[in-house]
């Protein structure tokens, strides 16, 4: 293992890593928990052996990495959250229910306009944060989703790290197979202007764009809070338009209150855990 890095360290790879950021961050709206809190979810579900789960847990986003049209990132989307049964089972396919918005982890996030749910943790620390900064809620769900996912890269950084470009490592065609042939027809019967090839490319294109950008993004979970916040909070700043200090400042905001953020993960993968055992 290198020792962990600071700017510089991985001068090969700190572009991929700077892109890996950019999704995060400029998809973190439709992303909900980013692939480190999936991973980590799915481990505490599953355990770390089971490899092609964990890559399962983090491809229902997996639209994010292909730069798809809209109409067809939003039915992938749709179907990857809540039609996940479409796929075959395997521990792969668990891995994958675990992501779910009906009952798996992201059922947990995007809480925030209801006040019936301000139990949420979700809601709460993103309604803190936009007192605190003055961000809209929107804006500070994004910073807070961002911060999660470093929150989670900081605290099990090299080991959560390895565990996410072994499990990228670990799939390959198969995987990839399951994917079309539980979503392709229903993606090509819901995007008019897509015929069924195109829906199996635009669905194989993702996955190999996730399975690489995973492995970058294990790279990145394995640099210090300085790394991350310098390459951070200019593309932050980007997408919250203001200046990399302020930006840096919010992320800094969100990291502080999400300090207490394992009790309430460890919650949350207790209860994805109890559903997924309900429904085999
Ligand atoms: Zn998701």
């Amino acid at each position: 293992m290198a020792a962990r890095g600071v700017a510089g360290t991985y001068p090969a790879r700190a572009g991929i890593a700077a892109l890996t950021v950019v999704l995060l961050i400029a998809a973190a709206p439709a992303v909900a928990w980013g692939p480190a809190m999936h991973a980590y979810v799915v481990a505490r579900v599953l355990g770390p052996e089971a490899l092609e789960a964990v890559f399962g847990a983090t491809l229902p986003d997996f639209n994010g990495a292909a730069r798809l049209r809209p109409t067809v990132d939003a039915a992938i989307k749709r179907l990857t959250h809540y039609e996940f049964e479409r796929l075959a089972p395997s521990s792969f396919a668990t891995g994958f229910a675990t992501h779910n918005g009906v009952w798996g982890a992201d059922h947990y996030a995007h809480h925030y306009p209801n006040d019936v749910d301000a139990t949420y943790y979700a809601t709460r620390k993103i309604k803190a944060l936009s007192a605190r900064t003055g961000l809209s809620l929107n804006l500070a769900e994004d910073v807070f989703e961002a911060a999660m996912d470093m929150r989670v890269g900081l605290e099990c950084g090299p080991e959560l790290g390895r565990l996410i470009r072994d499990a990228a490592r670990s799939v390959g065609p198969k995987e990839e197979q399951a994917i079309v042939d539980a979503f392709a027809a229903p993606l090509a019967e819901r995007v008019p202007e897509l015929s069924a090839e195109d829906a199996e490319s635009a669905l194989r294109w993702a996955f190999r764009a996730h399975k690489a950008l995973m492995q970058a993004f294990a790279v990145q979970l394995m640099q210090d809070r300085e790394y991350m916040l310098r390459l951070g909070a200019p593309l932050l700043a980007r997408h919250l338009e203001c200046d990399a200090a302020a930006a840096r400042k919010h992320l800094e905001a969100a990291l502080e209150l999400c300090a207490d953020w394992r009790e309430e993960m460890d919650r949350m993968a207790e209860k994805v855990g109890a559903a997924l055992r309900a429904e085999a």
